[in-house]
């Protein structure tokens, strides 16, 4: 979905640009989308006041122990899910709703699941005050279970850590669709691709260290 020249224009543009120069592209991605969607996503947008710099090289407190990702790793998980026009894609933790609007830019439709009804009910007043129009958020949504009755994925975004992928989101995958998720049993997790081959067969890859918050229990 194109944003409106508002979100291109606004005071926060050049921050923008030099992060996604120096902290994106100056670390290796080059997904041509996604670093166009990196560049139009108003990120001060998503940060609840006071919170800190909306554009530096880290993540934030967004309220009930959640963060808003590091932008680099935002563009990293996006560009490890090879988003399409076409996809339909699933994120498990909307938190502030920021890394569903960059994905939403590449793909058809993100559907996002939030266990905290609080944070569900602001990502989706602020993803609808932006304009962002192919986004669903699930309130209180158990990300454990997926949403099977939106399934198959042809990608699925965790970004909140499990200790060990939920086979009910294997089994919302679609074939020839990916996976990427932190997994690890601590505050720092490997960051894990899941791709599922036409025929459904998986496999699994891992592309470093990183530090999400860990998914909770309903
Ligand atoms: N993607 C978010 C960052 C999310 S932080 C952003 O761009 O801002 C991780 C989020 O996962 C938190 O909001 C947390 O409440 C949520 N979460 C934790 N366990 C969950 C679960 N079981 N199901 C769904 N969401 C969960």
């Amino acid at each position: 979905m194109l944003l409106s020249p508002v979100a291109a224009a606004d005071a926060f543009s050049e921050l923008r640009e030099r992060m996604v120069r120096e902290q994106i592209e100056g670390r290796g991605i080059r997904n041509a989308a996604v670093l166009g969607a990196m560049r139009s996503t108003p990120r001060h947008e998503f940060i609840p006041k006071g919170a800190g710099p909306a554009y530096a090289d880290h993540p934030l407190p967004i309220g009930f122990d959640a963060t808003i990702s590091q932008p680099y790793v935002v563009a990293l998980m996006t560009e490890l899910l090879k988003p399409e026009k076409t996809h339909r894609i699933l994120e498990v933790g909307t938190g502030s709703g920021y890394q569903a609007a960059v994905v939403s830019q590449l793909v058809s439709w993100v559907y996002t699941i939030e266990i905290v009804p609080e944070l569900a009910r602001s990502a989706r007043e602020n993803l609808a005050r932006l304009g962002y129009a192919n986004i669903t958020v699930r309130p209180a949504g158990d990300g454990f279970a997926g949403w099977p009755e939106r399934a198959p994925f042809e990608g699925i975004l965790m970004t909140a850590a499990p200790v060990e992928i939920p086979a009910a989101l294997i089994a919302q995958l679609a074939n020839g669709g990916r996976l990427v998720a932190p997994v690890g049993p601590s505050r720092f997790q490997d960051l894990v691709l899941v791709e599922k081959s036409p025929e459904g067969k998986i496999r699994r890859s891992s592309y470093g260290g990183v530090s999400f918050v860990p998914m909770r229990r309903k």
